[in-house]
């Protein structure tokens, strides 16, 4: 819902200052799919407000569902025809994150996402990006799913930093009492290594959690499957962490997708410790180890077997660290599946 839209409207209504958070409560906190049912409001304002204000940007083109009913994807039609995923999923029981995008399409190319093989489309509005998660929100409500809202992840489509004006708008509407009123602990942006982005994040909000896709430690492999290497590479990552650990006591959490034969092999897990210990702070790491969930192209996922042995070689070096369940992948919500084809819009 555009909130400087509805103030106006109020305003041009001649509406006492109280009537704007009777509104807010019923849209954010109840969930309110249209202004017709909010009853504490006139039946003359309902109306006025059905007329000339839209609660959701965007329409729902469809929503799949896995089979084991944890993982829900939503690809959303926007005002200008173009087409945007978000999932939510339910990583405990009773539970729900919302995955969200910042980018319709991503421009920054990374070898095995299927977001970056579509390219850059455009940036989502704060309001595109905070109402995915009253898209789920009401979804929850209308499918009496049960469970209760517990996080948001900025790792849907998109590089979050390199639409930093709208993020950090959708950020202090996600956090703002009067809204959203989400903790700031349950939210996490994810970022490819986007270090003038994370320098601002950390800046304005030092309590958001931080999470870095990493996936190499080495510089030559980063930047032959991460073309973001090229501009922020792996010294840049660890001179901005450093500097950061100085100041805050924050935990950063590291991702990387294990890719057989690419960056599983006990080297990788030399470089990925050596890299991580030349931060220093080792106890504010923690490395979130990923399945590649499969999109067409030249990798594979490494074997179990692989995973547990990079785990424990993480782990015997004092590292932190845990293999992420994948989740949604018979529905392609999973990680680096989102790619809505905006090609023929
Ligand atoms: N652009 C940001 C936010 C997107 S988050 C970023 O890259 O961090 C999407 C997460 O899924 C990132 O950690 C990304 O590296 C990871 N990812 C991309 N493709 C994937 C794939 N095929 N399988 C598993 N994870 C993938
Ligand atoms: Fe963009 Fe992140 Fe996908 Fe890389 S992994 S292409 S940065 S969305």
């Amino acid at each position: 819902m555009d909130i400087q839209k509805l103030e106006k409207l109020l305003i041009e209504k001649n509406e006492k200052s109280f009537r704007k958070k009777q509104i807010y409560k019923a849209v954010f906190e109840e969930a309110k799919s249209s202004f017709l049912d909010i009853s504490t409001i006139s039946k003359d304002l309902r109306v006025f407000l059905d007329k000339n204000l839209e609660i959701l940007p965007f329409s729902k083109v469809r929503v799949l569902t896995s089979k084991d009913g944890r993982a829900h994807k939503a690809v959303l039609k926007l005002s200008d025809g173009k087409l945007l995923e978000t999932v939510l999923l339910s990583p405990k029981e009773d539970t729900w994150s919302a995955c969200i995008s910042s980018q319709v399409g991503c421009s920054l190319g990374c070898a095995f996402c299927a977001t970056g093989k579509c390219g850059f489309v455009r940036d989502l509005s704060s309001d595109e990006i905070v109402s995915q998660v009253l898209f789920w929100k009401q979804y929850l409500k209308q499918k009496e799913l049960g469970g209760s809202f517990s996080n948001i992840v900025y790792m849907g489509m998109g590089e979050p930093f390199l639409n930093w004006k709208n993020v950090k708008d959708s950020l202090n509407i996600l956090i703002d009492e009067d809204l959203f009123d989400f903790g700031r602990r349950n939210i996490s942006v994810s970022t490819s290594g986007i270090v003038k982005g994370m320098q601002k994040f950390v800046d304005d909000f030092p309590q958001i959690n931080l999470a870095i896709s990493l996936h190499f430690a080495n510089n030559t492999k980063r930047g032959e499957y991460m073309p973001v290497n090229r501009m922020y590479d792996l010294d840049q990552i660890r001179i901005f962490l450093k500097k950061y650990f100085t100041k805050s006591k924050r935990k950063v959490f590291i991702e990387y997708i294990l890719l057989k034969d690419v960056n599983d092999s006990e080297v990788d897990i030399r470089d990925l410790s050596r890299f991580l210990r030349s931060i220093g702070s080792l106890q504010l790491l923690h490395v979130n180890l990923i399945r590649y969930n499969s999109i067409e192209g030249d990798f594979e996922s490494s074997s179990e077997k692989i995973v547990r042995r990079f785990q424990y070689g993480l782990r015997k070096s004092g590292i932190h660290c845990t293999t992420r369940k994948s989740m949604g992948d018979d529905i392609h919500g999973a990680c680096g599946q989102l790619a809505t084809d905006n090609k023929k819009r």
